[in-house]
């Protein structure tokens, strides 16, 4: 019997989904429940910037701190107002000094290496692996100067970055890492905690993460001074040092970065579904890339040995060369047929007009401009050939925490797909 293909959306022909997907919502009645009690208490937040109990947060900030200990597996867990503020935190609790070097992927979101520039110490972007998208090893090596004094890893798209082989390269260079696990909470590399594995890691707790208080992050580290130094960042360090007897002052430089009582009680909530959340992800992800497997020239994403990939996204690379139509029309096709969540490209931080233009404090090239930096670093095109390609052509992501995904969505998502690529040649 021959199958007649309907024609494609884009061409005035039907369009695959009609109906909406469910949006993916975390919060549900005892995230409510635990919020009321916290808000009948009174008690919205009950930190102190002085060297006294407060010092440290009310009961639920504390609680939900324990928890996290022991949920990750750590020594210290931080809470924080956001996860930008907790990379911020980071890079100064590992004592980075103005005009150092810190290498930072620049397939990220921009905090990560604006908490860099935060300390007034120097980016330095190394290109990405292709598979993973996570920082190459091999060009973090290449980026390495008298002037490195850390990395910033980032595991993006819900993938763990290649941390042994990273954490060695550290060793044998003597710099610390910092790890952006915003995007890959409960997930594994090596059986590891994915975010455990650096001197410091964490995860953000914003609307569109996996787990979520409407803003937060949380910080981890088995360091005790690297904590201690972190919860005097959140809490304006400077009007507590002397109490507290800290005597090394190196970027005591406080800010107000807690978080509140009723963002962690909601969090204690949110840490009990985080497993079945992730596997829930990991079930439409999987069901998507066995649909999608044998689509010619279009890659869904690799997931390494012994890792576990959470889905912030689900990762896609197109050999547009192979297809001869370019991304921006197969996206288009896509989108007509009802496709909702899909991304051309991702991030190049380096191009970014700051960096190209290198103005960020002021006006005058702080701290490019700035005696402070050793060299001139470079943030020219080319520096990151693997992410300039798959952001100018080759990526297509596609939202995997916008929506709850049924079975049957996921099919209809792969049926989008099949009609496009069965009439690919009409796209030319
Ligand atoms: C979300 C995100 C951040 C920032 O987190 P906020 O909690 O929104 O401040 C940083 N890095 C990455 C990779 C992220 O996805």
């Amino acid at each position: 019997m021959k199958t007649t293909i309907e024609p494609l959306a884009i061409l005035g022909g039907p369009k695959t989904i009609t109906q909406p997907f469910r949006r993916y919502n975390s919060i549900g009645q005892e995230e409510v429940e635990a919020a009321k009690k916290v808000i009948e208490s009174g008690v919205l937040s009950r930190f102190l910037g002085c060297w006294e109990p407060d010092f440290y947060g009310g009961p639920k900030v504390q609680g939900f701190e324990r928890q996290c200990e022991a949920y990750f597996g750590v020594k210290h867990a931080v809470t924080v107002n956001s996860w930008t503020s907790g990379l911020i935190a980071a890079v100064g609790a590992i004592g980075i000094e103005p005009g150092d070097e810190v290498i930072v992927s620049p397939w990220t979101m921009c905090a990560t290496a604006t908490a860099i520039l935060h300390w007034n110490a120097i980016p330095v972007f190394a290109d990405i692996e292709p598979e993973t998208f996570c920082l190459d090893p091999v060009s973090v090596e290449a980026n390495i100067t008298p002037y490195t004094k850390a990395i910033m890893v980032v595991d993006i798209f819900g993938h763990s970055a290649e941390m042994d082989i990273l954490m060695a390269i550290a060793e044998r260079h003597g710099l610390k890492v910092i790890s952006d696990t915003a995007q890959a909470p409960g997930t594994y590399y090596k059986g590891r905690v994915t975010g455990t594995l650096a001197h410091v890691g964490g995860y953000s707790l914003n609307y569109h993460k996996h787990i979520h208080t409407g803003e937060g992050g949380i910080l981890v580290t088995d360091d005790d001074d690297i904590a201690d130094r972190l919860r005097l960042i959140r809490n304006h360090a400077e009007a507590v040092v002397g109490d507290k007897g800290v005597t090394d002052l190196r970027n005591m430089v406080g800010y107000n970065f807690r978080l509140g009582e009723i963002e962690c009680a909601i969090g204690l909530e949110q840490l009990k579904k985080l497993k079945g959340f992730v596997a829930s992800r990991q079930r439409a992800a999987e069901r998507l890339t066995q649909g999608l497997a044998n689509l010619p020239g279009l890659r869904p994403p690799i997931v390494k040995p012994d890792c576990t990939h959470a889905y912030y996204m689900y990762p896609m690379v197109l050999d547009v060369e192979r297809l001869g139509v370019p991304r921006a029309r197969i996206l288009a096709a896509l989108e007509a047929e009802g496709v909702v969540g899909l991304a051309a490209g991702y991030a190049c931080l380096h191009l970014l007009p700051m960096y190209q233009q290198k103005m960020a404090y002021g006006s005058k090239g702080f701290p490019w401009s700035s005696d402070i930096c050793h060299r001139e670093v470079s943030y020219r095109k080319g520096i990151c050939p693997v992410a300039e390609k798959l952001n100018e052509s080759d990526y297509l992501g596609y939202e995997m925490c916008m929506h709850e995904l049924t079975d049957a969505d996921v099919d209809l998502i792969v049926k989008a797909f099949e009609k496009v690529w069965a009439q690919m040649g009409r796209l030319k």
